[in-house]
This record gives structure tokens, C-alpha cells and sequence, in this order.
């Protein structure tokens, strides 16, 4: 079902070597799940096994504005990537297990004897995002949406897509720093800056050439077709469920037709194929 993508991952939190607690946790949680935002206390809240020890969540501000598209996040996680939890905590942090293997530097925070460093959200292998509530709404969508891609790069995409995606981001102005400058990164901020154009109201442009390019993929990340053609692929968890949530029509499994279920993925993947090798 997980597939690699040729991007490197940032990839981190998948140890634990220690148990983090916060000794103030007044400041409400939100979880996102199947289009729902149920709100917890942070006291209440246990980070996922993997995690503890490598994330700390902590009070923190989370302004009320920010607070506000909590159920616009749904809607658009849910369309997306409706096999994701999301979660929403006032202030999230890393372990700084290693200064440089962001590249960048930050402010560090010692939180029950370890260094950690403040982070805007996370996207770790185990189908959560972890989000920090911010005080602009509308960065709150748009990190949602970046959140979101790094899952979708690792795992979701047609080769054919991370090819066109992977050509695009290496055309950019250069960025200081493993981190900033990696190829997984520059995707999810391309893809974040493509939803902010969304969220503010830009019409689509799309036309369509024949030879698959970035807006197409993301117009279809974007209007929920690679997440429905994903389901009916059995490319994620809990594929009856969200089949019969979404209204999806499956066809009797013969030869051949599931692989064009995938909604406009294969049928674009063979064009550029053929693109490719003309
Ligand atoms: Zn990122």
C-alpha cells in the first residue's frame, strides 16, 4: 500500500526515545477525521506510540480566527485525503536530535530535560498530520494542504506525476539548506502556493495539452478525483468505508478496468508515457 516516492523524505519521527509531557496543557487539541472536528483538552491527548518522545504538543495561543476554518480544513482534508487524521494542537515540537538535518536553524525549547524546536506541522508515515493552530486562517488551509502532500509524494502519486512535479520544483529560484532546497519540500510548497490561488478564488486554467503538467495534478489532487480513484484502487485504509461514504460506483473488478477507475491517473501517466518516449 506505502509505496517510496523518489523523493528523499524528510522523514523523522520514527523513534522514540522518550516520553514528553507538558506540564501545562490547558489549551484545547482538535482531532479532524472523516470530515468531523471533535475538540479535546490537551490533557487529554496522547501523541500516537511512534511519536512520543519525538513530538511534544504544548499550549499555546491558537488564535480564534484560526480556530474559525477549523470546519473548512475538514471539508477540504476529507476531500482530499479522507483516510488522513489531522490534528490541530496550539503548539507542536520536534526532538533536536540532529541541529542540522533541517538545514536551518530555529529556536530550541527544553521541554522536560530534551532540546526540541517549534515546527508549523508534520506529516509522519502513520496517516496523521499534526498541524499548529495558527493565528491566520487562511496559512492554516494552506498547511493543511502542504501537509497533505507529503503524504500524497509518498505514496499516492503516478510515477509519471512525481516526474513532472520532481522537473518543475528543480526549475526554481535556489533555497538555502537541505531542508528548504529538497525536492519534497519545494513540491509541498509549490503545492501549497497552487491551494492559496484556489482558496483566494482564482478560476481554473486548465487546458488540457495532452502532456500532463503540475496544475492538472494538482487540480485533480484538489477536486477529490485522486483521492476517490485511490479508494477504489485499494490504495488506502479503510476502503468500504469510505466507498459507501463518498458514493463512489465500483465496477465488477474484470481485467484491466480498475486500473481505469484510477480516475484521469492512468489514462495521463500512459499519455506521458508515450510523450516521453516519442
Ligand atoms: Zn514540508
Amino acid at each position: 500500500m506505502e509505496t517510496e516516492s523518489k523523493y528523499r523524505s524528510t522523514g523523522v519521527l520514527l523513534e522514540a526515545p522518550k516520553i514528553v509531557k507538558s506540564a501545562d496543557r490547558s489549551t484545547d487539541v482538535y482531532e479532524i477525521k472523516d470530515g468531523v472536528v471533535t475538540r479535546f483538552s490537551l490533557s487529554d491527548y496522547s501523541l500516537p506510540k511512534h511519536l512520543i518522545g519525538r513530538v511534544a504538543v504544548g499550549p499555546g495561543a491558537g488564535d480564534a480566527d484560526g480556530r474559525a476554518v477549523l470546519g473548512t480544513m475538514a471539508e477540504l482534508a476529507d476531500r482530499i485525503a479522507p483516510w488522513l487524521t489531522v490534528i490541530v494542537a496550539p503548539k507542536i515540537y520536534r526532538v533536536d536530535s540532529n541541529v542540522n538535518d533541517f538545514g536551518v536553524t530555529r529556536a530550541s525549547y527544553d521541554i522536560d530535560g530534551a532540546t526540541y524546536k517549534a515546527v508549523g506541522g508534520l506529516a509522519p508515515c502513520d496517516g496523521n498530520i499534526i498541524l499548529v493552530a495558527e493565528t491566520n486562517p487562511s496559512s492554516m488551509l494552506t498547511a493543511l494542504a502542504h501537509e497533505i502532500m507529503h503524504r500524497l509524494l509518498r505514496g499516492h502519486l503516478s510515477q509519471a506525476a512525481l516526474t513532472v512535479i520532481g522537473e518543475a520544483v528543480a526549475t526554481g529560484v535556489e533555497m538555502p539548506g537541505t531542508y528548504y532546497g529538497s525536492a519534497e519540500e519545494r513540491a509541498c510548497r509549490l503545492f501549497e502556493s497552487w491551494c492559496a490561488a484556489q482558496i483566494e478564488g482564482m478560476p481554473s486554467a486548465i487546458w488540457y495539452s495532452g502532456r500532463l503538467c503540475v496544475a492538472q495534478i494538482f487540480e485533480e489532487i484538489w477536486t477529490g478525483q485522486l483521492a476517490d480513484a485511490e479508494i477504489l484502487a485499494g490504495n488506502t485504509p479503510r476502503q468500504a468505508e469510505l466507498i459507501a461514504r463518498r458514493g463512489l460506483r465500483v465496477c465488477r473488478p474484470v481485467p484491466g478496468v480498475l486500473d481505469r477507475l484510477r480516475s484521469g491517473w492512468n489514462r495521463i501517466s500512459e499519455r506521458h508515457g508515450r510523450a516521453q518516449a516519442a
